[in-house]
């Protein structure tokens, strides 16, 4: 399995090869390694890469194992249908860790929402509206933040999602790891990747 080339721990290969990946594909062998070595990324890749695995493998392997109440990873996705295959993916990748996740939309009632995060969580994915709701009603804190990713953030443009996110950003650490993904490179992207990206380095698949 040549997923072995890249400095993730024997639980994290152990599930890549119950996913049946024996291969990485273009996104994972250039994003996995930018992303170990703590760089800011904007990746440019459509869905069906394998961009989901990209980011969330090295995060993983950060991350580790489940540690403190707050979460150390927040991951934003523009539709409810998105943020449920991304926390499916953490279910499959995360198996053989204690990594504690949850997915936050809208549509239903906060409640098992709110409960989970109570309990300690390690990674968010969210849609922006739910977070921001769970956010001002206190249930979210975001002071051990470490990554951020936006993934879709073409998408999330397109939805009108942006001003939320920046207001997000704006109360989160700004002492943190960004990953942008993007279907498309457009000078929308572009300026959203140097207003919250640190030097980032840009994958294009
Ligand atoms: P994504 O682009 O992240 O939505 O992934 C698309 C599909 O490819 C998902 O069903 C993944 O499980 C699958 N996949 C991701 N990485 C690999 C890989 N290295 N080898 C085979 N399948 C993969």
């Amino acid at each position: 399995n040549t997923f072995k080339k890249f400095d993730l721990n024997k639980q994290l290969l152990m599930a890549v090869e119950d996913m049946g990946y024996t291969e990485p594909s273009e996104i994972q062998d250039k994003a996995i390694p930018l992303i170990l070595a703590g760089h800011d990324v904007l990746g440019i890749a459509q869905t069906g890469t394998g961009k989901t695995a990209a980011y969330l493998l090295p995060i993983l392997m950060k991350i580790k194992y489940a540690q403190g109440k707050d979460a150390r990873c927040i991951i934003f996705a523009p539709t409810r249908e998105l943020v449920m295959q991304i926390d499916a993916a953490i279910v499959e990748l995360a198996k053989y860790t204690d990594i504690r996740h949850v997915a936050l939309f809208g549509g239903l009632g906060p409640k098992t929402q709110i409960e989970t995060l109570k309990k300690g969580i390690d990674i968010i994915v969210a849609t922006p509206g739910r977070f921001m709701d769970l956010y001002l009603l206190g249930e979210i804190n975001t002071k051990s933040l470490q990554y951020l990713v936006l993934d879709e953030a073409d998408k999330m443009m397109d939805m009108g999602f942006m001003p939320q996110i920046r207001r997000i950003l704006e109360v989160i650490p700004r002492k943190r790891k960004n990953l942008l993904f993007s279907a498309t490179f457009q000078p929308r992207v572009e300026k959203l990747s140097e207003e919250f990206l640190e030097d980032p380095l840009k994958i294009e698949i």
